[in-house]
């Protein structure tokens, strides 16, 4: 097992005196600037105007905001969260010029360093701390006074203190609080695409889409179809999330536990198993990277087509329904 490191492996006395550059006020941005924040640390906020509503917020939340140029050129700790395809082209425009001897180089996310879109001068410390969850929560447990479980990365340690600069941070957004693990760029970059891709999207969407599917083409209501394959996902994944397999086992009837131990590896074969290893190698040698980029550089011909594909299927449809029966099902999500 790995080590885990908590609030006294990790000293905030690291940051004091240096200004902290988040750039990007996203989903993990406007949670790690307003941690950083309250755990007393001098935080910027680096954005562009008018791309969408990030400036506003970030500014109603009392944050100081500027220009992403401007906060990497007052910056000693850069943190770049902006979404990963447009990293590299405002990390060349506007953060490069002023990455200076001794800064620190960071990131919640290793693609951009792993696959070398990104890379940085060799005077400058490349660390990267990563909150093993969403924004929302990463900013909700620690109002509450917890904190999420994070990982660290050193890429480059230029300073002699890179470690120590990455756990100091991982404190300041909370993550020491629950534990910090130690990993690797390339770890976190493989396997975060991997589990991703497997498991909990592309994995878990289309395991839901089939049973809808198969339910709703045997001629059962799409409504009965829905609860029984998507709504219940959240009931039992609760379970697993807070006990692990055998809590959730436990608690279900025998009937369900005999039919999953009895069904689940007819629906996730061999097959199955052979093709996760077949996403794995194509996360590892950079396919799935360059497909990535490429959508992107292409003005994502692809995603525009999928997602209005997706968003008027009928279990979308029958969904939007039925949570409209459940208005306690909405909170806020960036
Ligand atoms: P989001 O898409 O939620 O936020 C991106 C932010 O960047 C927004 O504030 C956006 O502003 C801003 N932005 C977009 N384009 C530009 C630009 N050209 N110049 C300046 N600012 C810009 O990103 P995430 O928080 O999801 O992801 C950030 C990083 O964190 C990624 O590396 C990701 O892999 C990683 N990560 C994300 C997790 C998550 O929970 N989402 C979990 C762990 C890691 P505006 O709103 O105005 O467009
Ligand atoms: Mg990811
Ligand atoms: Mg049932």
């Amino acid at each position: 097992m790995v080590q885990v490191f908590h609030d006294q492996d990790a000293d905030l006395a690291m940051l004091k005196g240096k200004k902290i550059a988040v750039m990007g006020y996203g989903s993990q941005g406007h949670a790690q600037a307003q941690n950083l924040k309250d755990s007393g640390l001098d935080v910027v906020v680096g954005l562009a105007k008018g791309i969408d509503d990030s400036w506003e917020k970030a500014e109603a939340d009392g944050m100081t905001v500027m220009t992403v140029a401007e906060a990497a050129n007052q910056g000693d700790l850069i943190q770049i969260l902006l979404p990963d395809e447009l990293q590299a082209r405002v990390y060349a425009e506007e953060i490069a010029p002023y990455l200076t001897e001794g800064k620190a180089l960071m990131f919640s996310h290793g693609f951009n360093i792993h696959f070398g879109q990104i890379v940085p001068p060799a005077n400058v410390d490349v660390i990267m701390v990563a909150p093993k969850s969403p924004g929302h929560m990463v900013r909700q447990m620690f109002t509450e006074g917890a904190g999420v479980p994070g990982l660290v990365a050193v890429q480059q340690d230029y300073t002699g203190k890179a470690r120590d600069i990455a756990m100091a941070y991982a404190k300041g957004i909370g993550c020491t609080r629950a534990g910090v693990f130690e990993t690797t760029f390339q770890e976190e970059t493989e396997t975060d695409l991997f589990g991703e891709q497997a498991v909990l999207c592309g994995g878990v969407t289309e395991l839901i889409k089939a049973g809808f599917d198969t339910l709703v083409e045997a001629g059962y209501a799409p409504e009965m179809a829905y609860f029984e394959c998507l709504h219940e996902m959240k009931l039992i994944v609760d379970l697993i999330n807070e006990g692990g397999l055998s809590l959730m086992r436990y608690s279900v009837s025998n009937t369900a536990e005999y039919g999953d131990y009895m069904v689940g590896p007819r629906i996730i074969t061999e097959e199955t198993r052979e093709e996760m290893r077949n996403v794995l190698a194509e996360i590892q040698d950079g396919t799935f990277a360059k497909e990535f980029l490429l959508e992107n550089q292409t003005n994502k011909p692809f995603m525009n087509a999928i997602r209005k594909q997706e968003k008027e299927s009928l279990i979308e449809e029958v969904g939007a329904e039925i949570r409209a029966l459940m208005p306690w099902l909405k909170k806020t999500r960036r």
